[in-house]
């Protein structure tokens, strides 16, 4: 086994800390990765502090935007050769035999066999699995990501949960030129929603609840910024949409953007609040017969898709690097909406803290 450190949650209301396991030995499909950044998703706090539905098991080592440089292979590797960059995200793996795993849609795997980088059942350790606020992880070959040289770490690592999970429903519902697409809330979703729809060519519209925001998100790639809270700017844009992605951690009131779509319009929701949304009206889907959609995550096919699509267009997210002991105040943060517009843990804040404990 592999000595580790890690950032664990070992309740609901205990701040993170210092938390020391093991990962499993390098196997002849695995890759261990030296992890140098892990992006801040706000899953990993909803899952910190059992938002969902109490489904967390303790200690939670989250975090699931993991890149690093490939330190060992196994001896059946083929993809990677040790020193290369390498990105882990969402899942370490899945059933790969049903339908949708051959599809390439591991995250909807139909026997239930998606193994999350957190909170999953882990079956080489019989535990649950770990994430990304950790200075290692064993990962196999077939869920790890090639990230181009091209790109900078720290930046990219946001692209394995907020670029995928926002550029997949952008894809699958054929967002782009002369269509008029809203983003909802800028946070880390958002602010990856937010750049490619432009780069997908569409008109972008960002709806935000924070004004102070405005100015970034045209520089984000907003052609126009519209304050949800203000009904009257709402109302301007009824009827106009083809698609809206809608990434707010919150539960609130879907009808204010439903009403904004087009005839056949499509709301994608992909944020997953701890408290349900008040339910639609359903009138707002039936007279325009309008659809109220949801994605996960992507693909890992889709996912490498996606990470060379940035290399090519220069694509990555707007970082603030923090320490890993700094993560407890990044939460409160988060909660505030005052996150510009990722938190990126530095991991060599980690391997020193590490260290001094030894
Ligand atoms: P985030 O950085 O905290 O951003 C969420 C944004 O939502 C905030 O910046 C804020 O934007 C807006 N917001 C927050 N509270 C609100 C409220 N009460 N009313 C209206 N707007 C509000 O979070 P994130 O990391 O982007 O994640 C967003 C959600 O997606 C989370 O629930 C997360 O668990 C989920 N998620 C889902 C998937 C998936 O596969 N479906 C993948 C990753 C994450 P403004 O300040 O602009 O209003
Ligand atoms: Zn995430
Ligand atoms: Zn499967």
């Amino acid at each position: 086994m592999i000595k580790t450190v890690g950032y664990a949650a070992t309740s609901a209301t205990s701040p993170l800390s210092l938390f020391n396991f093991e990962r499993r030995e390098v196997g002849p499909t695995d890759v261990l990765v030296d992890i140098l950044y892990c992006g801040v998703c706000h899953s990993d706090l909803h899952t910190n502090r059992n938002e969902w539905g109490g489904s967390t098991v303790y200690p939670a080592v989250t975090g699931h935007e993991m890149i690093g440089r490939v330190k060992a292979i196994g001896n059946q590797v083929t993809k990677f050769k040790v020193g290369d960059m390498a990105g882990v995200g969402c899942m370490y793996d899945s059933c790969r035999t049903c339908a949708s795993c051959r599809a390439g849609e591991e995250q909807y795997c139909d026997v239930g066999g998606t193994i999350f980088s957190y909170n999953s059942p882990d079956k080489h350790t019989g535990g649950v699995t770990y994430g990304g606020y950790s200075t290692l992880t064993v990962c196999d070959e077939a869920f790890t990501l090639k990230v181009s040289p091209k790109l900078d770490p720290a930046a990219a690592s946001p692209l394995l949960c907020a670029g995928i999970t926002t550029y997949s429903p952008l894809s699958h519902w054929g967002v782009g030129k002369g269509q008029k697409v809203g983003i909802v809330g800028l946070g880390g979703l958002g602010h990856m929603g937010l750049k490619f729809a432009h780069a997908f060519g569409a008109e972008t519209v960002l709806f935000t609840t924070s004004p102070g925001k405005a100015a970034d998100a045209k520089r984000l790639g907003a052609d126009t910024v519209v304050i949800s809270k203000d009904a009257s700017d709402m109302a301007k844009h009824t009827g106009s949409f083809d698609f809206i992605l809608n990434t707010v951690s919150a539960s609130h009131n879907l009808d204010a953007y439903l009403q904004l779509l087009k005839r056949d319009g499509t709301m994608c929701m992909v944020g997953v609040p701890e408290h349900p949304h008040p339910s639609p009206f359903v009138g707002n889907l039936i007279f325009r017969r309008r659809a109220l959609a949801g994605s996960l995550i992507g693909g890992i096919k889709e996912t490498q898709e996606m990470l060379d699509f940035c290399a090519e267009h220069n694509i990555v997210s707007d970082i603030e690097v923090i320490p890993m002991q700094d993560i407890n105040k990044a939460y409160e943060r988060m909660l505030k909406s005052d996150v510009k517009y990722r938190f990126v843990i530095d991991m060599a804040s980690l391997k020193s803290e590490a260290v001094k404990a030894a």
